[in-house]
């Protein structure tokens, strides 16, 4: 196997792994705990997981779902937050190949894994993403797709946008937007450029309506702007030049 054919194999076990520290991210940032220390155990009992009880995937299929010590079952979102992060990092790798694209395109799709989790699960974005996120997103533009000064555009086109629903909203006397998705929306533009944040932004509605389907199944999932952006900042991620020629090509 040349290196070349190996990197999709590779990509997709990092994926996995990444996706095993995604959950702890997701599990604990919303609460304010280190995503570093304590290490991973049963949130019931406190059993400490021994190496072989945090293989991605396989741990959860050879315990069967539960914990070893206490039975408690475990949530199904672990290995399929694992499993899309494999799937996600897989599907990169084969769209873009190995170089600058791909480490920015894997960094904003597990960003957006871990926001669109927590927005799903408890209505709120953790601020130190997105904002660390917006940073990280310019800086890999200068070596990358979309290009520093498109990203830098991307960004300050979602603070204007703040700026117009904020004005909008007071003038109106509703509720101003929160700032939560504004970062987001600027993390968003900085990775993806002006162009890429338009996609994302088309996209959004589409996830909304899917999310609002998802819904009448489990209500426990709330349909939020911060939930569905994050969605389609993963489809844009991977088609945002391809929907973009779409866009030109077929004028309306
Ligand atoms: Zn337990």
């Amino acid at each position: 196997m040349t290196p070349d054919e190996a990197l999709p194999y590779q990509m997709a076990a990092l994926g996995l792994l990444i996706g095993s520290f995604l959950n702890v991210c997701i599990l604990r940032l919303p609460v304010g705990q280190s995503v570093a220390r304590p290490a991973s155990g049963c949130p019931r009992c406190g059993h400490l997981l021994a190496w072989w009880e945090n293989i991605p995937v396989v741990s959860f299929l050879a315990l069967r779902a539960r914990c070893r010590s206490c039975r408690t079952s475990i949530s199904w979102q672990y290995p399929i937050v694992e499993l899309i992060t494999g799937l996600l990092y897989v599907g990169l790798t084969l769209q873009y190949g190995f170089g600058w694209l791909l480490y920015s395109r894997v960094v904003l799709v597990s960003s957006m894994v871990v926001l669109f989790m927590i927005s799903l699960r408890h209505r709120t974005l953790p601020a130190p993403i997105a904002q660390v996120g917006i940073g990280a997103g310019v800086i890999f533009s200068m070596f990358a797709h979309p290009g520093w000064s498109a990203s830098l555009l991307g960004a300050t086109l979602a603070g204007s946008l703040l700026v117009i629903a904020f004005v909008a909203a007071r003038l109106r006397r509703q509720a101003t937007p929160s700032t939560g998705n504004a970062t987001l929306l600027a993390m968003v533009g900085a990775f993806l450029g002006w162009q890429g944040l338009l996609v994302a932004l088309a996209l959004t509605p589409l996830v909304a309506a899917t999310l609002a389907g998802a819904r009448l199944a489990s209500p426990r999932v709330s349909v939020t702007f911060g939930a569905c952006l994050a969605a389609a900042t993963m489809v844009a991620a991977f088609a945002d030049g391809a929907l973009l020629r779409w866009a030109v090509g077929h004028p309306a």
